[in-house]
């Protein structure tokens, strides 16, 4: 890896490869994969991902808004793109680009009918989402007869799959529920499919769901964090790769006396004499203030370096009394040496939230491609 100047996110590409390539042995060949890109790639860079992704031979790839399915046609991507939470307001945008909406409610298909009406289209392509338990998005089925009456005959559009998402994929302690949400997803389909009299796609599984429930993988599956290195599971993350490495350099080191405080509202009091380090990172970049006070350590020669105090907008303390280090030297914040998930954890938060923290502040750098 490079020698870091600044605060750098290391997006290594075999690793995503080597993900890719661990997931699709999850399922089986004919399973289409759908590589979900939403929140820039969960905060890497999504256009080199995507890009990463179509060379990998993935057959979709997924969003969350509009805006960022424009972007990926912007760059060039040509793979088909869903749409998973898009907008009336954005309909326009959304077909100019031909990218395939949710369907997720009665209002979004009156909406997008009208839409496309407006707009000439024919058997342009969409995805019926199913609400089977998670309460979120979602048809039930006492819409059905109209999904098929509105959407047969008239020509303008074609339901190209029926999706659902389980609330709780990665939880042992919920294997009941998430068994029942897959029933449910398997009789509202074969509705559809009836009173459509053609036969769409369908998907339910994320990630956990790829692992743990590998006979509801239908004819899709849409995999996001296991892209990216995690899997809710230690098990599954000791096969996976991090893709993404955040990490920046000490800027300056102090010798903090007893009593003498650290950071803004002197939230670190100094018991006895330590040594700090200054890292050019901060809240603005993604470290937020829950990390503060002990519960973040970043790494530093191989050693946990806890933050000292608040988090500031711009920069970090760190406790590095114990560590063998000076001013110029390295400190990973996560990465391989210390993984996001359990970073995040000691936060109580999820390596999703901290991954897609990191704002577009930090550079990112692509090594492997
Ligand atoms: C974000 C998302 C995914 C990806 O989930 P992972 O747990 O990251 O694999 C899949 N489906 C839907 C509907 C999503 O919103």
């Amino acid at each position: 890896m490079s020698k870091v100047g600044e605060t750098t996110l290391v997006l290594d590409l075999s690793a995503l490869g080597h993900n890719y390539n661990y997931l699709q042995s999850k399922i089986n060949p004919e399973t289409k994969f759908l590589g979900v890109v939403k929140a820039f790639a969960y905060g890497s860079d999504m256009v080199t991902i995507a890009q990463k992704l179509e060379q990998l031979g993935a057959d979709y790839l997924a969003v969350a808004y509009v805006r960022e399915g424009v972007l990926l046609r912007e760059a060039g991507i040509n793979l088909p793109v869903l749409v998973l939470h898009p907008l009336a307001s954005n309909f326009d945008d959304l077909i100019s680009h031909h990218l395939e909406p949710s369907i997720y409610s009665r209002n979004i298909l009156n909406q997008f009918l009208e839409a496309v009406k407006t707009k000439n289209q024919t058997d342009y392509p969409v995805h019926i989402k199913f609400n089977t338990g998670l309460n979120r998005l979602g048809f039930s089925e006492s819409d059905i007869n109209l999904i098929a009456e509105e959407t047969k005959g008239n020509g303008n559009v074609k339901i190209v799959s029926c999706f659902s998402h389980l609330a709780a994929s990665e939880d042992i302690n919920e294997r009941d529920f998430s068994l029942n949400q897959i029933k449910s997803f398997k009789i509202l389909s074969d509705v559809l499919k009836k009173k459509l009299g053609y036969t769409p796609m369908r998907h339910m599984l994320n990630t956990s769901g790829i692992i743990n429930y590998p006979e509801a993988q239908f004819e899709m599956v849409r995999s996001g964090i296991g892209l990216y290195g995690y899997g809710n599971q230690d098990e599954i993350d000791a096969q996976l790769k991090p893709v993404a490495t955040l990490k920046t350099i000490i800027s300056q080191i102090h010798i903090i006396g007893a009593n003498e405080s650290v950071g803004y509202n002197r939230a670190f009091k100094s018991k006895r004499l330590i040594k700090s380090a200054t890292l050019p990172i901060g809240h603005a970049d993604g470290i937020g203030r829950l990390y503060g006070k002990g519960k973040g350590s970043v790494v530093i020669k191989g050693q946990k370096a806890p933050i000292l105090g608040n988090v500031c907008m711009d920069m970090i303390m760190v406790d590095v009394t114990e560590i063998n280090c000076k001013e110029g030297d390295e400190a990973i914040v996560f990465g391989p040496a210390n993984s996001a998930e359990k970073f995040a954890s000691r936060a109580n938060t999820i390596s999703y939230e901290i991954l897609t923290a990191i704002s577009q502040r930090v550079k990112r750098e692509v090594i492997n491609q």
